[in-house]
Protein backbone atom coordinates (compact mmCIF):
# COMPACT_ATOMS: atom_id res chain seq x y z
CA UNK A 1 0.00 0.00 0.00
CA UNK A 2 2.62 2.67 0.94
CA UNK A 3 4.41 2.01 -2.61
CA UNK A 4 1.68 3.62 -4.31
CA UNK A 5 0.60 6.11 -1.90
CA UNK A 6 4.45 7.01 -1.95
CA UNK A 7 4.13 7.75 -5.74
CA UNK A 8 1.06 10.00 -5.01
CA UNK A 9 2.76 11.67 -1.87
CA UNK A 10 5.49 12.55 -3.90
CA UNK A 11 3.87 13.81 -6.75
CA UNK A 12 1.84 15.86 -4.53
CA UNK A 13 4.99 17.21 -2.99
CA UNK A 14 6.40 18.60 -5.76
CA UNK A 15 3.70 20.02 -7.29
CA UNK A 16 2.15 22.04 -4.34
CA UNK A 17 5.15 22.04 -2.25
CA UNK A 18 8.66 22.03 -5.10
CA UNK A 19 11.89 22.97 -3.39
CA UNK A 20 12.89 26.87 -4.70
CA UNK A 21 16.52 26.02 -5.99
CA UNK A 22 17.30 25.18 -9.11
CA UNK A 23 14.52 27.26 -11.19
CA UNK A 24 11.23 25.82 -11.77
CA UNK A 25 10.69 27.42 -15.20
CA UNK A 26 10.37 24.32 -16.89
CA UNK A 27 8.65 22.06 -14.50
CA UNK A 28 5.38 21.33 -15.89
CA UNK A 29 6.22 20.57 -19.40
CA UNK A 30 8.63 18.11 -17.99
CA UNK A 31 6.55 16.49 -15.24
CA UNK A 32 3.78 15.93 -18.59
CA UNK A 33 6.02 14.04 -20.80
CA UNK A 34 8.21 11.82 -17.98
CA UNK A 35 4.44 11.21 -16.18
CA UNK A 36 2.41 10.60 -19.22
CA UNK A 37 3.55 6.67 -19.30
CA UNK A 38 2.27 6.84 -15.19
CA UNK A 39 -1.26 7.16 -15.75
CA UNK A 40 -2.21 3.30 -15.02
CA UNK A 41 -0.37 4.05 -11.61
CA UNK A 42 -1.83 7.54 -10.75
CA UNK A 43 -5.52 6.07 -10.98
CA UNK A 44 -4.10 2.84 -9.33
CA UNK A 45 -2.59 5.44 -6.44
CA UNK A 46 -5.72 6.90 -6.13
CA UNK A 47 -7.38 3.94 -5.47
CA UNK A 48 -5.00 3.27 -2.63
CA UNK A 49 -5.59 6.44 -1.24
CA UNK A 50 -9.46 6.15 -1.57
CA UNK A 51 -9.29 3.27 -0.06
CA UNK A 52 -6.93 3.61 2.64
CA UNK A 53 -9.04 7.35 3.65
CA UNK A 54 -12.33 4.83 4.18
CA UNK A 55 -10.29 2.79 6.66
CA UNK A 56 -9.17 6.14 8.54
CA UNK A 57 -8.62 9.44 7.50
CA UNK A 58 -5.72 10.04 9.93
CA UNK A 59 -3.90 6.70 8.64
CA UNK A 60 -3.89 7.92 5.39
CA UNK A 61 -2.79 11.20 6.22
CA UNK A 62 0.40 9.27 8.35
CA UNK A 63 0.74 7.10 5.32
CA UNK A 64 1.39 10.39 3.37
CA UNK A 65 3.43 12.19 5.60
CA UNK A 66 6.07 8.79 6.10
CA UNK A 67 6.12 8.38 2.00
CA UNK A 68 6.82 12.54 1.58
CA UNK A 69 9.78 12.13 4.26
CA UNK A 70 11.15 9.10 2.89
CA UNK A 71 11.05 10.80 -0.88
CA UNK A 72 13.31 13.33 0.36
CA UNK A 73 11.85 15.73 -1.69
CA UNK A 74 11.87 18.11 0.96
CA UNK A 75 12.56 18.17 4.98
CA UNK A 76 10.42 15.84 7.53
CA UNK A 77 8.57 18.86 9.34
CA UNK A 78 7.58 21.02 6.08
CA UNK A 79 6.01 16.71 5.02
CA UNK A 80 4.54 17.13 8.34
CA UNK A 81 2.68 20.26 8.45
CA UNK A 82 1.81 20.44 4.82
CA UNK A 83 -0.11 16.78 4.76
CA UNK A 84 -1.65 18.13 8.36
CA UNK A 85 -2.99 20.87 6.80
CA UNK A 86 -3.96 19.59 3.52
CA UNK A 87 -4.67 16.17 4.29
CA UNK A 88 -8.03 16.19 6.26
CA UNK A 89 -9.65 17.74 3.08
CA UNK A 90 -7.57 15.78 0.59
CA UNK A 91 -8.72 12.62 2.65
CA UNK A 92 -12.39 13.54 2.57
CA UNK A 93 -12.55 14.03 -0.92
CA UNK A 94 -10.95 11.05 -2.34
CA UNK A 95 -13.25 9.23 -0.29
CA UNK A 96 -16.14 10.89 -2.29
CA UNK A 97 -13.96 10.58 -5.72
CA UNK A 98 -15.17 8.37 -8.61
CA UNK A 99 -11.18 7.64 -8.98
CA UNK A 100 -11.75 5.29 -11.96
CA UNK A 101 -13.43 7.75 -14.25
CA UNK A 102 -13.97 11.32 -15.07
CA UNK A 103 -12.41 12.18 -11.48
CA UNK A 104 -9.81 10.73 -11.19
CA UNK A 105 -8.41 11.47 -14.84
CA UNK A 106 -9.12 15.09 -14.08
CA UNK A 107 -6.83 14.79 -11.01
CA UNK A 108 -4.13 12.77 -12.66
CA UNK A 109 -4.42 15.22 -15.74
CA UNK A 110 -4.38 18.12 -14.29
CA UNK A 111 -2.50 17.87 -10.72
CA UNK A 112 -0.09 15.82 -11.26
CA UNK A 113 0.20 15.67 -15.37
CA UNK A 114 0.33 11.76 -15.23
CA UNK A 115 -2.53 11.23 -17.79
CA UNK A 116 -4.69 13.06 -20.66
CA UNK A 117 -7.35 15.39 -20.04
CA UNK A 118 -10.58 14.02 -20.04
CA UNK A 119 -13.21 15.33 -22.83
CA UNK A 120 -15.24 18.78 -22.06
CA UNK A 121 -18.70 17.17 -21.05
CA UNK A 122 -21.53 19.33 -22.49
CA UNK A 123 -22.33 22.27 -21.17
CA UNK A 124 -25.15 24.89 -21.45
CA UNK A 125 -24.28 28.34 -20.55
CA UNK A 126 -27.88 30.01 -20.17
CA UNK A 127 -27.71 33.81 -21.49
CA UNK A 128 -30.57 35.75 -21.07
CA UNK A 129 -30.28 37.55 -24.40
CA UNK A 130 -28.40 36.53 -28.07
CA UNK A 131 -25.31 38.65 -28.69
CA UNK A 132 -26.38 41.97 -30.48
CA UNK A 133 -25.72 41.97 -34.27
CA UNK A 134 -23.80 45.25 -33.71
CA UNK A 135 -21.56 44.40 -30.81
CA UNK A 136 -18.85 46.23 -31.69
CA UNK A 137 -17.06 49.45 -30.72
CA UNK A 138 -19.09 51.77 -32.04
CA UNK A 139 -18.30 55.00 -29.67
CA UNK A 140 -15.52 56.62 -30.70
CA UNK A 141 -12.66 57.15 -27.35
CA UNK A 142 -13.75 59.98 -25.37
CA UNK A 143 -10.16 61.48 -25.53
CA UNK A 144 -10.02 61.65 -21.81
CA UNK A 145 -7.40 59.42 -20.44
CA UNK A 146 -7.14 57.61 -16.83
CA UNK A 147 -4.23 55.33 -16.01
CA UNK A 148 -4.50 52.42 -13.53
CA UNK A 149 -2.14 50.81 -11.12
CA UNK A 150 -2.01 46.59 -11.39
CA UNK A 151 -0.10 45.37 -8.72
CA UNK A 152 -0.04 41.43 -7.95
CA UNK A 153 1.03 38.30 -5.57
CA UNK A 154 2.01 40.47 -2.62
CA UNK A 155 3.25 37.58 -0.91
CA UNK A 156 4.48 39.80 2.08
CA UNK A 157 6.82 37.32 4.13
CA UNK A 158 6.49 38.77 7.75
CA UNK A 159 9.18 36.48 9.16
CA UNK A 160 11.85 37.73 6.65
CA UNK A 161 14.93 38.18 8.09
CA UNK A 162 17.63 40.04 6.07
CA UNK A 163 21.37 38.11 6.79
CA UNK A 164 19.25 34.62 7.14
CA UNK A 165 19.85 31.74 4.62
CA UNK A 166 18.79 32.28 1.14
CA UNK A 167 19.76 29.07 -0.51
CA UNK A 168 18.11 27.13 1.90
CA UNK A 169 16.63 23.48 2.46
CA UNK A 170 12.82 24.63 2.69
CA UNK A 171 10.65 25.54 0.08
CA UNK A 172 10.73 28.88 1.10
CA UNK A 173 13.89 30.74 2.21
CA UNK A 174 15.07 33.90 4.51
CA UNK A 175 13.84 33.10 7.95
CA UNK A 176 15.51 33.17 11.09
CA UNK A 177 15.32 28.92 11.29
CA UNK A 178 15.94 28.75 7.50
CA UNK A 179 19.35 26.37 6.74
CA UNK A 180 21.74 25.69 4.33
CA UNK A 181 20.96 22.27 2.69
CA UNK A 182 24.79 21.59 1.97
CA UNK A 183 25.49 22.19 5.81
CA UNK A 184 24.73 20.54 8.89
CA UNK A 185 25.45 23.64 10.74
CA UNK A 186 22.78 25.47 12.54
CA UNK A 187 22.03 29.26 11.57
CA UNK A 188 23.89 31.72 11.80
CA UNK A 189 27.18 30.00 12.09
CA UNK A 190 27.19 29.02 8.14
CA UNK A 191 25.00 31.25 6.06
CA UNK A 192 25.86 30.24 2.08
CA UNK A 193 24.17 33.57 0.62
CA UNK A 194 22.86 36.10 3.53
CA UNK A 195 19.36 37.19 2.56
CA UNK A 196 19.44 41.08 1.07
CA UNK A 197 17.40 43.48 2.80
CA UNK A 198 15.25 44.00 -0.23
CA UNK A 199 14.28 40.27 -0.54
CA UNK A 200 15.56 37.20 -2.82
CA UNK A 201 14.38 35.10 -5.52
CA UNK A 202 14.36 31.94 -3.38
CA UNK A 203 12.15 33.97 -0.81
CA UNK A 204 8.91 36.06 -0.45
CA UNK A 205 8.91 39.85 -0.11
CA UNK A 206 10.05 42.13 3.14
CA UNK A 207 8.09 44.42 4.50
CA UNK A 208 10.48 47.03 3.20
CA UNK A 209 9.85 45.65 -0.49
CA UNK A 210 6.54 46.87 -0.36
CA UNK A 211 7.28 49.75 1.36
CA UNK A 212 9.63 51.17 -1.56
CA UNK A 213 7.00 49.80 -4.18
CA UNK A 214 4.04 52.24 -2.25
CA UNK A 215 6.76 54.86 -1.92
CA UNK A 216 7.23 54.73 -5.47
CA UNK A 217 4.38 54.89 -6.72
CA UNK A 218 3.19 58.00 -4.30
CA UNK A 219 6.24 60.27 -5.41
CA UNK A 220 6.88 58.79 -9.18
CA UNK A 221 3.98 58.35 -10.99
CA UNK A 222 3.55 60.78 -14.16
CA UNK A 223 -0.19 60.87 -13.27
CA UNK A 224 -2.07 60.07 -10.46
CA UNK A 225 -3.70 57.15 -11.10
CA UNK A 226 -8.18 56.63 -10.53
CA UNK A 227 -7.20 53.19 -9.13
CA UNK A 228 -5.28 50.36 -8.69
CA UNK A 229 -6.51 46.45 -8.73
CA UNK A 230 -4.15 43.81 -6.77
CA UNK A 231 -5.31 40.32 -8.02
CA UNK A 232 -4.47 38.27 -4.89
CA UNK A 233 -2.01 36.41 -2.69
CA UNK A 234 -1.19 38.36 0.03
CA UNK A 235 -0.05 35.83 2.47
CA UNK A 236 3.54 34.06 1.92
CA UNK A 237 4.52 30.24 0.25
CA UNK A 238 5.42 28.73 3.22
CA UNK A 239 1.95 26.39 3.00
CA UNK A 240 2.59 23.74 5.09
CA UNK A 241 2.34 26.23 7.94
CA UNK A 242 -0.44 28.21 7.23
CA UNK A 243 -2.52 27.48 10.63
CA UNK A 244 -4.08 28.07 13.14
CA UNK A 245 -6.11 30.80 10.96
CA UNK A 246 -4.87 33.93 13.05
CA UNK A 247 -1.65 33.46 11.76
CA UNK A 248 -2.47 33.98 8.20
CA UNK A 249 -5.13 37.05 8.98
CA UNK A 250 -2.56 38.68 11.26
CA UNK A 251 -0.15 38.19 7.75
CA UNK A 252 -3.41 39.84 6.05
CA UNK A 253 -3.60 42.66 8.30
CA UNK A 254 -0.52 43.78 8.47
CA UNK A 255 -0.81 43.89 4.47
CA UNK A 256 -3.83 45.97 4.37
CA UNK A 257 -2.72 48.15 7.25
CA UNK A 258 0.15 49.16 4.56
CA UNK A 259 -1.79 49.45 1.74
CA UNK A 260 -4.57 51.22 3.57
CA UNK A 261 -1.72 54.45 3.91
CA UNK A 262 -1.63 54.65 0.61
CA UNK A 263 -4.78 53.81 -0.98
CA UNK A 264 -8.01 55.36 0.14
CA UNK A 265 -9.61 58.71 0.73
CA UNK A 266 -8.09 61.57 -0.40
CA UNK A 267 -7.49 63.23 3.32
CA UNK A 268 -6.90 59.66 4.62
CA UNK A 269 -3.85 58.00 2.63
CA UNK A 270 -0.70 59.40 0.49
CA UNK A 271 -2.28 58.42 -3.30
CA UNK A 272 -5.99 59.44 -2.48
CA UNK A 273 -7.40 56.77 -4.34
CA UNK A 274 -9.24 53.35 -4.13
CA UNK A 275 -7.69 50.02 -4.53
CA UNK A 276 -10.04 47.06 -5.79
CA UNK A 277 -8.69 43.82 -4.60
CA UNK A 278 -9.53 40.39 -5.50
CA UNK A 279 -8.33 36.96 -3.84
CA UNK A 280 -5.88 34.60 -4.23
CA UNK A 281 -5.37 30.93 -3.59
CA UNK A 282 -2.71 31.96 -0.33
CA UNK A 283 -5.49 34.01 1.23
CA UNK A 284 -7.28 30.87 2.75
CA UNK A 285 -5.84 28.42 5.53
CA UNK A 286 -4.93 26.10 5.01
CA UNK A 287 -3.88 27.35 1.17
CA UNK A 288 -5.71 26.36 -1.65
CA UNK A 289 -8.93 25.35 0.16
CA UNK A 290 -11.72 27.09 -0.81
CA UNK A 291 -15.25 24.83 -0.05
CA UNK A 292 -17.99 25.78 -2.53
CA UNK A 293 -21.09 25.88 -1.50
CA UNK A 294 -23.12 22.85 -0.13
CA UNK A 295 -19.85 21.34 1.05
CA UNK A 296 -18.59 23.36 3.82
CA UNK A 297 -17.48 20.99 6.83
CA UNK A 298 -16.16 23.12 9.96
CA UNK A 299 -15.10 20.46 11.33
CA UNK A 300 -12.18 19.92 8.93
CA UNK A 301 -9.16 22.36 8.51
CA UNK A 302 -10.01 24.13 5.54
CA UNK A 303 -13.60 23.05 5.41
CA UNK A 304 -14.91 26.59 5.77
CA UNK A 305 -13.64 29.62 4.74
CA UNK A 306 -16.38 31.76 6.00
CA UNK A 307 -14.07 33.61 8.36
CA UNK A 308 -11.95 34.89 4.90
CA UNK A 309 -14.78 36.64 3.33
CA UNK A 310 -15.76 38.07 6.84
CA UNK A 311 -12.21 39.53 7.26
CA UNK A 312 -11.97 39.87 3.89
CA UNK A 313 -15.17 42.59 3.28
CA UNK A 314 -14.06 44.23 6.77
CA UNK A 315 -10.55 45.36 4.72
CA UNK A 316 -12.05 46.26 1.93
CA UNK A 317 -15.22 48.30 2.80
CA UNK A 318 -13.06 51.48 2.59
CA UNK A 319 -12.24 50.87 -0.79
CA UNK A 320 -15.66 49.06 -1.86
CA UNK A 321 -18.35 50.82 0.00
CA UNK A 322 -20.87 49.04 2.39
CA UNK A 323 -22.97 47.52 -0.89
CA UNK A 324 -20.11 45.92 -2.36
CA UNK A 325 -18.66 44.94 0.82
CA UNK A 326 -21.45 42.86 2.01
CA UNK A 327 -21.49 41.02 -1.55
CA UNK A 328 -18.13 39.58 -0.56
CA UNK A 329 -19.47 37.97 2.46
CA UNK A 330 -22.52 36.50 0.91
CA UNK A 331 -21.24 36.12 -2.10
CA UNK A 332 -18.33 33.78 -1.60
CA UNK A 333 -15.30 36.24 -2.00
CA UNK A 334 -16.59 37.62 -5.41
CA UNK A 335 -17.79 41.42 -5.79
CA UNK A 336 -19.37 44.24 -8.60
CA UNK A 337 -18.75 47.41 -7.83
CA UNK A 338 -18.98 51.12 -10.62
CA UNK A 339 -15.19 52.72 -10.76
CA UNK A 340 -16.30 55.32 -13.46
CA UNK A 341 -18.89 56.90 -15.45
CA UNK A 342 -20.41 53.82 -17.56
CA UNK A 343 -17.36 52.19 -16.03
CA UNK A 344 -17.95 48.56 -14.14
CA UNK A 345 -15.40 46.33 -12.35
CA UNK A 346 -16.45 42.42 -11.41
CA UNK A 347 -13.92 41.12 -9.18
CA UNK A 348 -14.40 37.00 -9.15
CA UNK A 349 -13.53 34.63 -6.66
CA UNK A 350 -11.11 32.15 -9.13
CA UNK A 351 -10.34 29.89 -6.71
CA UNK A 352 -13.60 27.46 -8.09
CA UNK A 353 -11.17 26.75 -11.16
CA UNK A 354 -8.22 26.21 -9.07
CA UNK A 355 -6.57 22.80 -9.61
CA UNK A 356 -4.81 22.58 -6.47
CA UNK A 357 -7.94 23.59 -4.85
CA UNK A 358 -8.87 20.10 -3.44
CA UNK A 359 -12.87 20.37 -2.74
CA UNK A 360 -13.68 20.44 -6.61
CA UNK A 361 -12.67 17.02 -7.26
CA UNK A 362 -15.67 15.80 -4.72
CA UNK A 363 -18.35 14.64 -6.51
CA UNK A 364 -17.42 16.59 -9.87
CA UNK A 365 -19.83 14.37 -12.13
CA UNK A 366 -22.49 14.87 -9.26
CA UNK A 367 -25.58 17.15 -10.78
CA UNK A 368 -27.53 17.81 -7.37
CA UNK A 369 -27.96 21.25 -6.58
CA UNK A 370 -26.80 23.78 -4.11
CA UNK A 371 -28.89 24.80 -1.43
CA UNK A 372 -28.50 29.29 -1.05
CA UNK A 373 -26.86 29.26 2.77
CA UNK A 374 -28.06 33.01 3.00
CA UNK A 375 -30.31 33.97 -0.05
CA UNK A 376 -29.54 37.27 -1.33
CA UNK A 377 -30.93 39.51 -4.41
CA UNK A 378 -27.55 40.17 -5.77
CA UNK A 379 -25.46 37.18 -4.57
CA UNK A 380 -24.41 33.86 -7.07
CA UNK A 381 -25.47 31.36 -4.74
CA UNK A 382 -29.20 32.51 -5.68
CA UNK A 383 -28.98 32.81 -9.28
CA UNK A 384 -31.94 31.28 -10.84
CA UNK A 385 -30.38 28.38 -13.46
CA UNK A 386 -29.72 24.79 -14.21
CA UNK A 387 -27.53 24.86 -11.06
CA UNK A 388 -25.00 21.96 -11.32
CA UNK A 389 -21.03 20.97 -9.67
CA UNK A 390 -19.70 22.04 -13.04
CA UNK A 391 -20.17 25.76 -12.19
CA UNK A 392 -19.35 25.62 -8.46
CA UNK A 393 -20.30 28.30 -6.59
CA UNK A 394 -22.40 29.46 -9.39
CA UNK A 395 -19.55 31.51 -10.39
CA UNK A 396 -20.38 31.62 -14.05
CA UNK A 397 -23.52 31.85 -13.99
CA UNK A 398 -23.31 35.68 -11.86
CA UNK A 399 -20.41 36.56 -14.02
CA UNK A 400 -23.05 36.44 -16.83
CA UNK A 401 -25.80 38.20 -14.64
CA UNK A 402 -23.24 40.91 -14.34
CA UNK A 403 -22.29 41.45 -17.47
CA UNK A 404 -25.96 41.34 -18.82
CA UNK A 405 -26.64 44.35 -16.09
CA UNK A 406 -24.00 46.26 -17.49
CA UNK A 407 -24.72 45.21 -21.13
CA UNK A 408 -28.27 46.91 -20.97
CA UNK A 409 -27.17 49.14 -18.85
CA UNK A 410 -24.57 50.43 -21.69
CA UNK A 411 -21.59 50.09 -19.50
CA UNK A 412 -18.30 48.41 -19.57
CA UNK A 413 -16.94 46.12 -17.52
CA UNK A 414 -13.69 45.27 -16.13
CA UNK A 415 -13.08 41.54 -15.25
CA UNK A 416 -10.65 41.13 -12.42
CA UNK A 417 -9.43 37.56 -11.06
CA UNK A 418 -6.22 35.43 -9.84
CA UNK A 419 -6.37 32.89 -11.81
CA UNK A 420 -6.38 33.02 -15.43
CA UNK A 421 -8.47 31.24 -17.47
CA UNK A 422 -6.61 29.10 -20.13
CA UNK A 423 -3.30 27.98 -17.82
CA UNK A 424 -2.92 24.59 -16.24
CA UNK A 425 -3.69 25.36 -12.89
CA UNK A 426 -7.15 26.03 -13.92
CA UNK A 427 -9.72 23.38 -14.74
CA UNK A 428 -9.74 23.43 -18.76
CA UNK A 429 -13.97 22.97 -18.51
CA UNK A 430 -13.86 26.27 -16.65
CA UNK A 431 -11.61 27.84 -18.98
CA UNK A 432 -13.73 27.02 -22.38
CA UNK A 433 -16.63 28.21 -20.42
CA UNK A 434 -14.81 31.74 -19.25
CA UNK A 435 -13.84 31.86 -22.88
CA UNK A 436 -17.74 31.23 -24.00
CA UNK A 437 -18.81 34.11 -22.13
CA UNK A 438 -16.10 36.68 -23.41
CA UNK A 439 -17.02 35.61 -26.85
CA UNK A 440 -21.01 36.42 -25.99
CA UNK A 441 -19.94 39.80 -24.05
CA UNK A 442 -16.62 41.02 -25.45
CA UNK A 443 -15.66 43.60 -26.96
CA UNK A 444 -18.49 45.65 -26.64
CA UNK A 445 -19.10 44.98 -22.71
CA UNK A 446 -15.51 43.49 -21.44
CA UNK A 447 -13.38 45.80 -21.75
CA UNK A 448 -10.50 43.73 -20.10
CA UNK A 449 -9.35 41.15 -17.87
CA UNK A 450 -6.80 41.44 -15.09
CA UNK A 451 -5.48 38.85 -13.26
CA UNK A 452 -1.92 37.56 -11.67
CA UNK A 453 -0.76 33.97 -9.93
CA UNK A 454 1.48 33.14 -12.44
CA UNK A 455 4.06 35.86 -11.38
CA UNK A 456 5.18 36.14 -14.87
CA UNK A 457 4.50 39.54 -16.77
CA UNK A 458 1.87 37.97 -19.56
CA UNK A 459 -1.31 38.65 -21.78
CA UNK A 460 -3.92 36.27 -23.18
CA UNK A 461 -5.90 36.89 -26.18
CA UNK A 462 -9.68 35.09 -26.94
CA UNK A 463 -10.69 34.76 -29.91
CA UNK A 464 -14.36 34.62 -31.56
CA UNK A 465 -15.54 31.18 -32.52
CA UNK A 466 -12.06 30.07 -31.88
CA UNK A 467 -9.90 31.57 -35.20
CA UNK A 468 -6.74 32.34 -34.34
CA UNK A 469 -6.37 35.77 -36.50
CA UNK A 470 -6.54 39.24 -35.74
CA UNK A 471 -9.87 40.06 -37.12
CA UNK A 472 -11.33 37.59 -34.59
CA UNK A 473 -9.63 39.37 -31.57
CA UNK A 474 -12.02 40.51 -28.99
CA UNK A 475 -10.42 40.72 -26.06
CA UNK A 476 -7.60 40.49 -23.52
CA UNK A 477 -6.51 39.34 -20.12
CA UNK A 478 -3.35 41.09 -18.72
CA UNK A 479 -1.27 39.12 -16.04
CA UNK A 480 0.45 41.37 -13.88
CA UNK A 481 3.87 40.00 -13.26
CA UNK A 482 4.24 39.65 -9.79
CA UNK A 483 5.58 41.78 -6.60
CA UNK A 484 6.96 38.84 -4.52
CA UNK A 485 10.51 37.87 -6.27
CA UNK A 486 9.67 34.02 -5.64
CA UNK A 487 10.88 32.31 -7.61
CA UNK A 488 13.81 33.85 -9.58
CA UNK A 489 11.50 36.63 -10.62
CA UNK A 490 12.40 40.50 -10.65
CA UNK A 491 9.37 42.17 -8.91
CA UNK A 492 7.22 44.45 -10.97
CA UNK A 493 3.81 45.90 -11.37
CA UNK A 494 2.01 47.52 -14.21
CA UNK A 495 0.82 51.13 -15.06
CA UNK A 496 -1.69 51.50 -17.40
CA UNK A 497 -3.12 53.65 -19.77
CA UNK A 498 -6.67 54.04 -21.02
CA UNK A 499 -9.32 56.01 -22.54
CA UNK A 500 -12.96 55.40 -21.86
CA UNK A 501 -13.25 53.06 -25.10
CA UNK A 502 -9.31 51.86 -25.80
CA UNK A 503 -6.48 50.90 -24.60
CA UNK A 504 -3.34 52.99 -24.98
CA UNK A 505 -0.44 52.03 -23.59
CA UNK A 506 0.95 49.39 -20.59
CA UNK A 507 4.48 50.53 -19.06
CA UNK A 508 5.69 47.34 -16.67
CA UNK A 509 8.19 48.42 -13.66
CA UNK A 510 10.87 45.93 -12.52
CA UNK A 511 13.02 46.24 -10.28
CA UNK A 512 16.53 44.95 -11.69
ZN1 LIG B 1 1.20 34.03 -6.13
ZN1 LIG C 1 -1.70 32.21 -6.70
Amino acid sequence: MLSRLFLLALALTVKICAAPNPPQTHFRGESVTTAKGSCGACISALEVGKRSSWVSPNIFIRELIMACQRSGQTTPDVCEGLFKEQGPVLAEVIKHMDVTHFDGYLFCASVLGACDYPAIRPFHLEFAKPKPANATLTRPPSGRNFTVVHLSDWHFDPEYTPGSEAACDKPLCCRSDSRSSSTADPPPTNITRPANPWGDYACDAPLSLHESLLSFLANNLTTLPSFAILTGDIPPHNIWQTLPISATHRTEQIAYNLLRRYFGPPDESLLGVPLYPTIGNHEVAPANLYPPHGMENPKLPGGDASWLYNSLAKSWKPWLGGRAANQVMRNGGSYAVKVADKLRLVSLNTNFCYVNNWWLFKDTNDTVGFTPKIPHRSCLVNYPTSITKQDPNNILAWLIHQLQLAEDAGDRVWIIGHHPPGVPDCFHEYSARFSKIVERYAPHVIAGNFMGHTHKDEFEIFYQDGIQDADHAISVAYIAPSVTPYRWTNPGFRYLCFQLVVWISTIVYRCR
